[in-house]
């Protein structure tokens, strides 16, 4: 994200950088999910690899997909998408909710810090450390002392890890007002989403504005060159899921992960087991 990004001119029913309409043809919907489907199997054979390398103490590498969004944003939606294809065994996913008693004890970066992926793994964050500097702020759950310093924390800890290895792919899925109230009234109105509903999600609707402003505050001061955002148009899911798992990919292609070199004799090896029986 550029540092002078302003959300409010995001349009989130966007869809920028998509090919062009003979590639995705008249049914956009059916298009992303043959591509994603497709991008996914990309992303499994990185995925391998990375593992695969890291297994042999080779590599610290490790990526980190990191999920931000307003409620309905369809964080559970884009996982689900753009790691189909992927082994859940080279995957570690964690969704932040309020911290437990424990966290609450220790900074705000500890329980972050210990969810971080192993070298070779994939990490997926539903919600991060930037709750802090979002709920956290328009809450005033700390006081303007507190938060206003965990900016530069959070850039510090984000470089840290860039430095030792991570990846991160810094994602906003943007949404619209009118996106979320349609989205909420689903949860209410089809029985098998009444799960995803939590009345509380109305009092932070209400604080909509506020949570914009601490969004675009987050964007602009940790979008580093180490560390940096990308807010993508999130109200069609067909185009979010695309962009996400694009992203991904691009990621992953600048990494190019390698299988490691056996550390051992592969054809005297198969000429044991040959002559094994
Ligand atoms: P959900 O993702 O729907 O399960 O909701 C999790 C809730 O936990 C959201 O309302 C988050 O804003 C909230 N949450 C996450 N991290 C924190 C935090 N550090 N402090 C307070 N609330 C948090
Ligand atoms: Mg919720």
């Amino acid at each position: 994200m550029r540092p002078d990004t302003r959300l409010a001119e995001i349009d989130p029913r966007g869809t920028p950088g998509l090919p062009g309409g003979k590639t995705v043809g008249k049914d956009p919907k059916r298009w992303s999910k043959t591509e994603v489907a497709a991008i996914s199997q990309e992303l499994a054979g990185y995925q391998e690899r990375m593992f695969a390398s890291a297994k042999e103490g080779a590599t610290d590498k490790r990526v980190l997909l990191l999920l931000q969004a307003m409620d309905c944003g369809g964080k559970d939606g884009t996982v689900r998408n753009v790691t189909q294809g992927m082994s859940p065994a080279g995957m570690t996913a964690v969704s932040f909710g309020p911290p437990s008693e424990e966290e609450r004890r220790h900074d705000f970066l500890w329980r972050v810090r210990r969810a971080l992926p192993a070298p070779g793994y994939v990490g997926i964050f539903n919600r991060s450390q930037y709750e802090d500097v979002l709920i956290v702020r328009v809450h005033d759950l700390v006081g303007e002392d507190v938060w206003s310093q965990r900016y530069d924390a959070i850039n510090e800890f984000e470089a840290e890890q860039a430095a030792g290895g991570l990846t991160m792919v810094k994602v906003m899925l943007h949404i619209s007002k009118g996106e979320q109230k349609q989205r909420l009234l689903d949860r209410l109105d089809d029985p098998a989403k009444n799960w995803k509903y939590n009345p509380g999600d109305l009092t932070e609707r209400a604080r909509w504005d506020d949570y914009q402003q601490a969004y675009q505050d987050a964007l602009t001061r940790c979008s580093t060159a180490a560390a940096p955002w990308h807010v993508v148009p999130a109200d069609r899911k067909w185009y979010r899921n695309w962009a996400v798992a694009t992203l991904l990919r691009e990621t992953f292609a600048d990494l190019d992960p390698r299988y490691p070199a056996p550390d051992f004799d592969v054809d005297a090896e198969r000429a044991k087991l040959l002559a094994a029986g």
